[in-house]
C-alpha cells in the first residue's frame, strides 16, 4: 500500500534532495513513515516561564520571558564577551556570549520581548546564561509551551548544521499533515478498558508532549501497541501450529521401561521426572511437539533427551541430536554410546569432519532405517541427510542455533514434522523467554542432582597469581584437574591468542611436573579432539583454553575453573564457564582473575558471580546490566528491533499485552469478530522484516 507514509523524505517541506541524502545515510530515514518513528531520546522542559526572582539551582535549564535592557562588550581577548542584561519584571540576569558577538549584536533588538532558554550557570560569581537560545516572543509561544523534543544526532548531521531544532521543525511540518493518515490500531473496547489514548494523539505527543503526564500516556500507548502485536503474532503462531501440524503418535513405553529398570545409571531428580512426563504428554498427543527444556548447567538435560529418544525409537522412529560444536557432538556421542548399547541401539556421528566415505555409509543407513540415533553438528541439516522416519529431533544448546535452523529440521520427515526438543542452559528471565521462545512450550529442570556441592567462587587480582598457582597445585595433588580460560574475541584475536600462549607457557614453567593441554578455536579439529581426549582421560592435569570449552563439556574430575580477564566476559558466559566444574562429587572452585582496574559494571558482574550460583538470578542481573539486546540467543531473533518498548524495562506492560492478546485469541482465534477486524488487519499488514523469524516456522 503506497500511502502517505511511503512518501520520500525529500518531499517534506524544508528537506529537499540534499538533506534527504543525509537523512538516508545518517539516521536511516527514507520516508515520512521513517521520520515519524524517529522518536526523541529526551525532552527539555519548556512547560512554563521561570522567574528570575525564583531561580532554580545552577545547572538546571530555564526559560524566561522579558526584555534585554543593556548590551555591552566587556573584557579583553579571550575573555572578550557580549553581556546582555535581561529583565523579566521580577529581576535581572546576565546573558553572555563569547562567540559571534558582532552577529548577535546586530540581531538583538533592545526593547523587544524575548523568550530565552538555556542552562543556568555562574560567571564571576553571578548567575548567568551563556549562549542562550533567543527568540522574539509571539502569542504562539503560549500554545507551544511543553516538553521540547531532543533528537539524537550523528557527527555527519552536525557537520551539515542539522541539529535537533531543525529535525523538530521538520517533525512539526510532518505531524501537522499526518494526523488524518495515522490509522488507529487498537479497537475502542481495548482502549477504553486500558485507558489508552488514540494512536494519532500518542504519535503527536511522543514528539511534542505538553507535559510529563501526556508524555507518559503517549509512551504507554505506543509501547503497549508494539508489545501487544508482538505477543499476538507469537501466540497466533503457537496456536496455529498446535492446530495445523499433526505429529507422529509416540506412545510405546517398552524400550524406555526396559532401560529405566535395568540400566539407568542414577536415580532421576524429581525435576527430570516431571519434564519427561511433560514430553511424553506431547509425544502421544498427535500434535507436533515444540518444547524447550531450560535447565541450569549440570541439571542433567542429556539423560532427559535420551529417555525421550527411547520413547520415539520404541514407537518405531529414528531420532537425532544436534550440538553446536564438534567437541560437543563427539562428547554426546561418546556419552550416549554405552547407554544406547545397553538396549541394542545403533548410533552414528556426523560432523563437518566426517570423511566422505563414512558419510555415504551413514546416509545409506539413515535412509534404510538402521540407524536409531544420529548425533551431529549442523552437518546433519544438509539436504543430503535423509531419514527413513525421523520422529524426534533434539537440539542441544539452542542459543547457538537460529530459528531458521530449527525450521530446517522440520523438513526431514515427509509424512509428519518431527517432534522438536530444544535444550538450553542459558537461563532466560521469564519476560524474555516469553518473547524469545514464545512459540515454544517451556519445561524447566529446576533442581540439581543430589549430592552436588555448590561451587565456591573467589575474585582474585592478577597480583595474586602466585596464590592462585599454589591453590591449583594443591587441588591437582588431591587428584583433580583444572581449567584455565582466556578470553578470545574476534576484534582482538591476535593479541588474545598471544595472551593465551603466553599464559600457557607460564603455566608450563610453573608446573613442570604436570602435563598440560591447550585448546583454542584456531586449532585443527583433529588436534582439538586429541587435546580434549587427553584431558578427559586424565592424561593431562591442566587445560588451558579459550571459550571453546564453554558449552556442555563434561569432565566430572575437573573441579577448578580459573578465568583470566574475567571482567571481559559477560555474565551469561561466566556462568556457562563456571558450569564446567562442579559436575562430580568433589568440592569445586571458580576463580575469577581481574586487574585492579574494573569498571562499575565489571565489578558488579564479578560480585554477582561470587554471590550466587543460581542461573536465573544471574540472568536477571545480566538483563538489568546489559539490556536484552546483548543477551545470548536474542540477537539473531530479530525481536529486539522494537521501536519504543524495552523487553527488560517494560516487563509489566509486556505482561498486560500478553494477557490481552491471549484473551482475544482464546475468544476469537481467527480474529473474525467485527470488533477485531482492526487487529486482524494490523497483524496481516505487518512488515515481514520486523518479525521475519516467526514467518519461518
Ligand atoms: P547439562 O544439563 O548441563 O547438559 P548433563 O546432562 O551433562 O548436564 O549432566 C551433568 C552430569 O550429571 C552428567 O555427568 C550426568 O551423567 C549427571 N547426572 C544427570 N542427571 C543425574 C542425576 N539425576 N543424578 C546424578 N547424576 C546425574
Ligand atoms: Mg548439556
Amino acid at each position: 500500500m503506497a500511502g502517505f507514509f511511503d512518501t520520500k523524505i525529500e518531499f517534506l517541506k524544508g528537506v529537499g534532495p540534499q538533506k534527504a541524502i543525509l537523512f538516508n545515510k545518517e539516521i536511516n530515514v527514507f520516508t515520512f513513515g521513517d521520520l515519524i518513528q524517529y522518536f526523541p531520546f529526551r525532552y527539555e522542559d519548556r512547560t512554563r516561564f521561570n522567574k528570575i526572582s525564583e531561580l532554580p539551582a545552577v545547572e538546571n535549564t530555564i526559560q524566561l520571558k522579558g526584555t534585554i535592557t543593556h548590551l555591552t562588550t566587556q573584557g579583553q581577548q579571550r575573555k572578550k564577551r557580549l553581556v546582555g542584561l535581561f529583565n523579566d519584571g521580577s529581576g535581572y540576569i546576565e546573558l553572555i556570549w563569547f562567540q559571534g558577538l558582532q552577529w548577535i549584536v546586530k540581531k538583538i533588538n533592545p526593547g523587544s520581548e524575548y523568550v530565552v532558554f538555556g542552562k543556568l550557570s555562574t560567571y564571576m560569581g553571578k548567575p548567568v546564561i551563556v549562549h542562550p537560545e533567543l527568540e522574539i516572543f509571539t502569542p504562539s509561544h503560549m500554545s507551544k509551551l511543553g516538553l521540547s523534543p531532543v533528537y539524537s544526532l550523528t557527527e555527519g548531521l552536525r557537520n551539515k548544521y542539522i541539529d535537533s531544532k531543525y529535525i523538530s521543525k521538520c517533525m512539526q511540518n510532518l505531524l501537522s499533515q499526518s494526523m488524518p493518515h495515522i490509522r488507529e490500531t487498537l479497537p475502542e473496547s481495548i482502549r477504553r478498558e486500558l485507558a489508552l489514548i488514540p494512536k494519532n494523539e500518542a504519535v503527536w505527543q511522543i514528539h511534542f508532549p505538553p507535559g510529563v503526564q501526556e508524555l507518559q500516556r503517549a509512551r504507554y500507548r505506543l509501547k503497549f501497541d508494539e508489545l501487544f502485536y508482538l505477543q499476538l503474532r507469537i501466540l497466533k503462531l503457537k496456536l496455529g501450529r498446535a492446530e495445523k501440524f499433526e505429529g507422529m503418535v509416540i506412545d510405546q513405553t517398552n524400550l524406555l521401561t526396559e532401560f529405566y529398570n535395568k540400566h539407568l545409571p542414577f536415580e532421576l531428580t524429581n525435576a527430570q521426572k516431571k519434564v519427561i512426563r511433560e514430553i511424553f504428554q506431547d509425544l502421544k498427543s498427535g500434535h507436533q511437539m515444540n518444547r524447550l527444556i531450560q535447565g541450569d548447567v549440570g541439571s542433567g538435560k542429556t539423560i532427559v533427551a535420551f529417555l525421550s529418544m527411547l520413547l520415539a525409537i520404541g514407537s518405531g522412529s529414528q531420532t537425532s541430536i544436534m550440538a553446536p560444536t564438534e567437541i560437543l557432538a563427539e562428547q554426546h556421542y561418546r556419552g550416549l554410546k554405552p547407554l544406547a548399547g545397553n538396549v541394542g541401539l545403533k548410533m552414528a556421528l556426523l560432523t563437518g569432519s566426517t570423511k566422505q566415505k563414512d558419510r555415504k555409509i551413514i546416509h545409506q543407513a539413515l535412509e534404510n532405517g538402521t540407524i536409531d540415533i544420529l548425533v551431529g553438528t549442523h552437518a546433519l541439516l544438509e539436504d543430503t541427510v535423509q531419514f527413513s522416519n525421523l520422529g524426534l529431533a533434539v537440539i542441544d544448546e539452542q542459543h547457538r542455533f537460529g530459528v531458521a535452523q530449527r525450521a530446517k529440521l522440520w523438513r526431514k520427515n515427509e509424512a509428519f514434522y518431527p517432534h522438536i526438543l530444544v535444550m538450553t542452559a542459558t537461563p532466560i528471565p521469564r519476560t524474555l523467554a516469553m518473547t524469545v521462545y514464545g512459540d515454544l512450550d517451556v519445561s524447566k529442570i529446576d533442581e540439581l542432582p543430589k549430592g552436588r556441592k555448590p561451587i565456591q567462587t573467589f575474585h582474585k587480582y592478577d597480583s595474586h597469581r602466585l596464590w592462585v598457582f599454589g591453590f591449583m597445585r594443591q587441588q591437582i595433588e588431591l587428584g583433580r584437574q583444572v581449567y584455565v580460560v582466556y578470553p578470545l574475541i574476534e576484534e582482538s584475536e591476535k593479541l588474545d591468542l598471544k595472551h593465551l600462549t603466553d599464559g600457557y607457557e607460564a603455566i608450563c614453567r610453573a608446573f613442570p611436573e604436570y602435563a598440560i593441554s591447550i585448546l583454542h578455536g584456531k586449532m585443527k579439529a583433529a588436534d582439538k579432539d586429541f587435546e580434549m581426549q587427553r584431558f578427559i582421560e586424565h592424561k593431562t592435569q591442566i587445560m588451558v583454553a579459550t571459550t571453546v570449552i564453554e558449552v556442555g563439556v563434561n569432565v566430572p574430575n575437573a573441579s577448578v575453573m580459573v578465568i583470566e580477564n574475567a571482567e571481559r566476559f559477560g555474565l551469561a558466559q561466566l556462568h556457562q564457564l563456571r558450569g564446567r566444574v562442579g559436575r562430580g562429587a568433589d568440592q569445586s572452585y571458580c576463580i575469577l582473575m581481574t586487574s585492579f582496574k574494573l569498571s562499575k559494571e565489571g565489578k558488579e558482574r564479578i560480585q554477582t558471580m561470587v554471590r550466587t550460583n543460581d542461573g536465573f538470578e544471574i540472568a536477571e542481573a545480566d538483563l538489568r546490566l546489559r539490556g536484552p539486546g546483548d543477551m545470548m540467543g536474542t540477537r539473531q531473533s530479530g525481536i529486539m528491533d522494537l521501536l519504543i518498548a524495552d523487553i527488560a524495562r517494560d516487563s509489566r506492560i509486556l505482561q498486560i499485552a500478553r494477557e490481552k492478546a491471549s484473551e482475544i485469541l482464546n475468544k476469537d482465534p481467527e480474529l473474525a469478530w467485527p470488533d477485531h477486524q482492526m487487529i486482524r488487519h494490523q497483524v496481516d499488514s505487518a512488515k515481514p522484516e520486523t518479525l521475519n523469524w516467526s514467518k519461518i516456522s
